[in-house]
């Protein structure tokens, strides 16, 4: 078949497999380009491997420090008619490069939050690469089924206390205008904080502690954005931000039950990106096209890529880590200069659907979205015949 972007709404329905592989090389190459991290991690699991900030950490891991890297993802496998989700063909990539470098990788596609995926994750770590000493938290889900009650909890994107109108960009249609989003009931705060909050990162470090899997000093991390002005009342002020405050609750809450292996858990705070998880969040994609060209003008653009790797050099594996005052990571410090962010708030207000292209870099945000799905990467031939099958090869 000729596989051609479908986007809907804010999601594209397939990917290209030459695309996501070309991706991942291009990935590969800048993280080989850095050199090795010093220190850096020996046997990792990445739990959200397949795409955006995880895939990025489990190739810097990988190919910058030669790890030993166990993923767990959830992504949908091609047919003979349909290709598989981006994730997929990433992930097949991943292992494709990963042997050919010599490196073990394994990676298990099925639903972190269940307790079968521990279990199966426990197996294969004794059967395998035995203790980690680097677990990464990327899971980004709009719903998680409790392994306990059996419930199903579904996360929201909305203030909390009032609604909230902003300006929107509508991605498909590029009509700029106010939407309004009502706030959250507490029954969908509390959902969205099971779902996108700290309690499932506590049950895979309990796993794997009572495992006797997590090395001595072993780190775990899980990741999260702040944000600034622009993006709070939806994001950090938001059922969205209230999940994300629990992870630094659990950091506490993990951090006090690794003191018998000296290990420590922390959050991480990146920077917004174009990825699948951000552009379904109202106001981001606006946010984002502004974002872009403010900091690719001043020359400090970053992608997941490169956030991760300053994530392992200046954080997790630096002898002075940069930590804010509640004890977390920071590689937004880039986004949140206050001279980036003032030139953001200038333009904010001026944006309209006739100097959208003008003022804003939406061309760089829509080539980063498709690009998420292996569209319009340099080198591959989109007229091409091209089988949506791929390999399996994990
Ligand atoms: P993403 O959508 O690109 O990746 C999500 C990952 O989670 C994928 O690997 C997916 O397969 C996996 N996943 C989803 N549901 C799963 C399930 N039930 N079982 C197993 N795997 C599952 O998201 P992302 O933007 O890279 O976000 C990762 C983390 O980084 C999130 O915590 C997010 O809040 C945080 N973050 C994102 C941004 C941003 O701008 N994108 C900024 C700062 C922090």
């Amino acid at each position: 078949m000729i596989i051609k972007p479908k986007v809907r709404g804010f999601i594209c329905i397939n990917a290209h497999p030459q695309g996501c592989a070309g991706n991942v090389q291009e990935q590969i190459a800048y993280t080989k380009a850095q050199g090795a991290v010093a220190g850096g991690p020996r046997n990792v699991l990445v739990l959200g491997c397949s795409t955006g900030y995880g895939l990025a950490s489990r190739i810097t891991a990988a190919f910058g420090s030669g790890a030993k890297t166990l993923g767990v993802c959830f992504e949908k496998p091609p047919t003979d008619t349909k290709t598989a989700s981006a994730g997929y063909y990433n992930t097949s990539a991943f292992h494709d490069a990963a042997a050919a470098a010599g490196l073990y990788a394994h990676t298990i596609n099925g639903d972190a939050f269940s307790g079968e995926c521990k279990t199966q994750v426990i197996d294969l770590l004794r059967n395998g690469i035995g203790k980690v000493d680097l677990v990464v938290y990327s899971l980004a889900a709009p719903r998680r089924t409790d392994p306990v009650t059996g419930e199903l909890h579904s996360s929201v994107l909305k203030p909390i206390g009032a609604a909230y109108t902003a300006k929107n960009l509508n991605t498909d249609t590029l009509k700029i205008s106010d939407i309004t989003v009502e706030p959250a009931t507490d029954a969908e705060i509390a959902a969205t904080v099971k779902v996108m909050g700290g309690e499932d990162w506590e049950l895979w470090i309990k796993a794997l502690r009572e495992a006797d899997l997590l090395s001595e000093g072993c780190q775990t991390v899980a990741y999260t954005y702040l944000g600034d002005k622009l993006t709070w009342p939806i994001y950090g002020h938001a059922t969205i931000g209230k999940a994300k405050e629990d992870l630094d609750r659990a950091a506490d809450a993990i951090s006090a039950s690794l003191q018998g292996v000296g290990g420590k858990a922390r959050v991480a705070v990146l920077k917004a990106l174009v990825t699948q998880a951000s552009s379904a969040i109202p106001v981001m994609p606006l946010y984002l096209s502004i974002l872009i060209k403010v900091m690719k003008e001043d020359g400090s653009n970053e992608g997941c890529i490169e956030q991760i790797q300053r994530l392992f050099t200046e954080c997790l594996y630096s002898a002075q880590p940069r930590l804010d005052a509640a004890g977390r990571y920071r590689v937004d410090d880039k986004e949140l200069n206050p001279e980036i962010q003032a030139k953001v708030e200038a333009i904010w207000p001026l944006v309209n659907e006739e100097n959208l292209f003008e003022l804003t870099d939406f061309k760089g945000y829509n080539s980063d979205f498709l690009k998420l799905f292996g569209f319009g990467v340099a080198g591959v031939d989109y007229e091409a015949e091209t089988s949506p099958l791929v390999k399996t090869n994990f």
